[in-house]
């Protein structure tokens, strides 16, 4: 019999969420309410008690925090060329320039000392990635922002639950912005959750994601800036608070799996490993660089015909045909588009078991012996 196929993540809802979600659907309020209110509560606690908004998306919470930030046309934010293009796009949303810093390959992430060469007289805000869930060194990260009087927006996206100096990321720092998209370590299905500094109105963030509507008392209301449409529903919320409850022991659980892929991956193999991080990364992906001389193509088919699905994340955000039109040119960030070219996503998700790693690493040989380019 053919083995179940195995998934590159999957996400896990418990029977206890299950049935609260069944109660917002039954209560007769099913958009925002109560349970974002404690979602919210909760995920301030969790980050040390700092001001937070939920949000619809990862995304939205970006822009939000763009906005908030003051980021106008004309001024310049710089990050990096490896992450989801949702990142550069909203950049672009709020007619500001992308500036890009390609990576450290050591990290994958922003390389900060090619950061701070980048930054010009109309750079206002950097927006770091944690790819994978790696953190970027945040010391040094906020002592380049300090020196410049630059803000930061984090993309924190796939780093909630991982840590710097023993710190929840999230707990410190200037605009930190989380998604909840199915894939990440922790979902609300879609959503996403916006950490506040204490010199922002969460008022006035309240309206930029609602309409820019402002409530009076007496039951009268005014607009006064253009805000958008990105609540989260409380159906959500429901979901996202019983996912708080596990994400400590998910976050361990995905630092056992990764070990594990690095004892058992066969060195012979020509493999390059992630960064081998074991306290500050959450393992949000487990993402070997192909050997160079792979078809990429190939390989994905011949894991998908063992049942096992494997991801691609990302393509250097640059080689999009809307940055090459923006001036980007193939070249211009060559750590990145390695990267980019030969970066594959193994699975590895809390609900995975030891048999499934063994179950990959064993399909690993035959797979790249078949995606071997002819020279
Ligand atoms: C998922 C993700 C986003 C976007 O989040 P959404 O909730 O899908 O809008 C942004 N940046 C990175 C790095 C991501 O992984």
């Amino acid at each position: 019999m053919a083995e179940a196929f195995l998934p590159f993540t999957r996400p896990f809802i418990d029977e206890e969420t299950i049935a609260d979600v069944a109660d917002v659907l039954r209560s007769g309020w099913i958009t925002s309410g109560p349970r974002v209110l404690a979602f919210e509560a909760a995920l301030s606690r969790y980050l040390g008690g700092r001001t937070v908004r939920a949000f619809n998306s990862g995304t939205g919470t970006m822009e939000v925090a763009l906005r908030l930030a003051g980021i106008q046309p004309g001024d310049e934010v710089i990050t990096t060329p490896m992450t989801w293009v949702a990142t550069a796009n909203v950049i672009l949303e709020v007619g500001a320039t992308p500036v890009l810093v390609d990576i450290d390959p050591a990290t994958r992430n922003i390389d900060l000392e090619k950061l701070s060469a980048a930054i010009t007289s109309r750079t206002r805000a950097l927006m770091p990635v944690d790819l994978a869930g790696l953190p970027v060194d945040r010391d040094r990260l906020y002592a380049i922002a300090r020196k410049h009087a630059l803000r930061v927006v984090e993309d924190a996206a796939q780093s909630f639950g991982a840590a710097w100096n023993g710190r929840p990321i999230g707990s410190t720092g200037d605009f930190i912005s989380f998604s909840f998209h199915a894939n990440k370590n922790l979902t609300t299905c879609e959503g996403g959750a916006l950490v506040l500094p204490d010199d922002i109105d969460p008022v006035l963030c309240e309206r930029m994601r609602l309409q820019g509507v402002q409530r009076f008392p007496d039951g009268s209301m005014d607009v006064d800036i253009a805000g958008g449409k990105f609540n989260l529903t409380d159906v959500a919320a429901a979901v996202g608070l019983g996912q708080l409850r596990h994400i400590a022991a998910w976050t361990e659980r995905r630092r056992a799996l990764a070990r594990a892929y690095f004892d058992r991956i066969d060195p012979g193999l020509g493999l390059e490993l992630p960064p081998a991080d074991f306290s500050r990364s959450n393992w949000h992906m487990f993402q070997p660089l192909l050997p160079p001389g792979t078809d990429r193509g190939t390989f994905l088919a011949a894991m998908k015909a063992k049942g096992i699905g494997v991801g691609v994340h990302y393509p250097a955000l640059h080689l999009f045909t809307l940055y090459r039109n923006l001036g980007f040119r193939p070249g211009q960030f060559p750590h990145a588009e390695d990267v980019g070219a030969r970066t594959v996503t193994l699975p590895l998700f809390p609900a995975m078991t030891d048999a499934d790693v063994d179950r990959v690493c064993a399909a690993l040989k035959p797979a790249l012996t078949q995606s071997r380019r002819a020279h």
